[in-house]
């Protein structure tokens, strides 16, 4: 499975409809202080799934909608697609394509969806939670991540060992049978 393009518009920084193409390999994100490569890595976050404003540098969720610039005004809609080559099904859908997108309004309304088909958040948070890439996966170590490894308690190591391996799923399946 592999990541090909990012397509955001409103989102953070990025104002202007772009498209970010991601070619098989490491790919390197270079640029000056606060040209946006931080908020590239958090609109793929975003569309996995991140419900904390605060994890996306945030107070609200509203706070990732364009703001406005000098010459450029607030927008009302952040918009972010990422498109994923699934032709080895390493994500457990019968596409072999997958664009999953998301979307936000200033009014606070939120859209979801999966190849353009409008789904919950819950229906992209499970297809991603077991892969080791979802919001909540450690495919995404920020600033800070790996200190915080080594300070946390025995118990949240734990979690973080749990999640890795996979276990984290039927764990959320057993609390929520248990609570139905
Ligand atoms: P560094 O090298 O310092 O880590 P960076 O390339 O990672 O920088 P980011 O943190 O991604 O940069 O981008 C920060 C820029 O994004 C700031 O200029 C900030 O004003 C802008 N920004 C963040 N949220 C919004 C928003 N909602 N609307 C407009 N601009 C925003
Ligand atoms: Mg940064």
């Amino acid at each position: 499975m592999q990541l090909k393009t990012i397509k955001l518009s409103g989102f953070k920084s990025f104002a202007e409809k772009t498209k970010i193409e991601l070619q098989p390999g490491a790919t390197i994100i270079v640029g000056p202080n606060g040209s946006g490569k931080s908020n590239i890595t958090e609109a793929v976050r975003w569309v996995l799934g991140e419900q904390s404003a605060k994890t996306l540098r945030g107070q609200k969720m509203g706070d990732v909608i364009f703001s406005g610039a000098q010459q450029k005004a607030a927008m009302n809609l952040a918009q972010v697609s990422l498109l994923f080559d699934n032709s080895d099904h390493y994500l457990d859908v019968p596409y072999s394509e997958l664009e999953v997108t998301r979307k936000l309004f200033r009014n606070g309304e939120s859209w979801y969806g999966i190849n353009g088909q409008e789904c919950r958040l819950k229906d992209i948070t499970s297809l991603f939670m077991d892969s080791g890439i979802g919001a909540d996966g450690f495919s995404i170590i920020s600033q800070g991540n790996v200190e915080e490894v080594f300070n946390s308690t025995a118990e949240s190591r734990r979690s973080i060992v749990e999640t890795v391996a996979g276990i984290f799923q039927y764990k959320q399946q057993k609390k929520t049978a248990e609570t139905k």
